[in-house]
């Protein structure tokens, strides 16, 4: 059985949530074109709600989900829309709400995928990158947390579909790993 060690509490997290939706609200400021959030189901939900009610922005909101084909865990799955927008987006100012950046594989997809529909401005935002299995360059726009490894729940993010509802971000420590 695995057990959770607490990494920023929910104070922390909604503070720097708040910090964060003010870079983007600075950002935006201006725009002419509509302004719309993307989020990435399901893990970003929560991050997506506190955020939206952090910008000083009206943006439209959207969804998408990913599917991931492949053998397991490797590194090669092939990653598809399985939920898409259900907006043009052209001529709009995109932002992709993402929970983790992790291997990079996922918003290089989404970048490349969003970013064939005319946007005026494609960005992402993140509330956590970790940098240990980083692939592919796909450096955030806007990011809440670092961190250099392990699993984290919490916040949205699950392990086998728990701990979506916890508001503090935890890494996960399995029972065989040292601590
Ligand atoms: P990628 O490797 O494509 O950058 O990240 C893909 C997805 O893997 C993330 O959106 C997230 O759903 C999941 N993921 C990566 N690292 C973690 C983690 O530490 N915890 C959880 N719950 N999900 C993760």
């Amino acid at each position: 059985m695995e057990r959770l060690e607490p990494i920023f509490s929910s104070q922390q997290v909604s503070e720097r949530i708040a910090e964060v939706a003010s870079e983007i609200s600075q950002s935006y400021k201006g725009v002419q074109e509509p302004v719309v959030f993307v989020c990435v189901l399901k893990g970003a939900f929560v991050f997506f709600a506190d955020l939206l009610r952090r910008v000083d922005l009206q943006p439209e909101i959207e969804f998408v989900r990913l599917a991931s084909y492949g053998a397991g865990t490797t590194p090669s799955q092939e990653v598809t829309l399985s939920q898409d927008v259900e907006v043009s987006l052209q001529g709009k100012h995109v932002l992709i709400v993402e929970d983790i950046v992790d291997t990079g594989r996922t918003v290089d997809y989404l970048r490349g995928e969003l970013g064939k529909r005319g946007v005026a401005s494609l960005e992402v935002s993140c509330l956590i990158h970790k940098l240990e299995r980083r692939e592919v360059d796909a450096d955030p726009n806007f990011v809440c947390f670092t961190v250099d490894s392990g699993f984290v729940v919490g916040c949205g993010l699950d392990y086998a579909e728990r701990y979506r509802g916890l508001s503090a971000i935890n890494r996960v420590i399995f029972s065989q790993e040292k601590e």
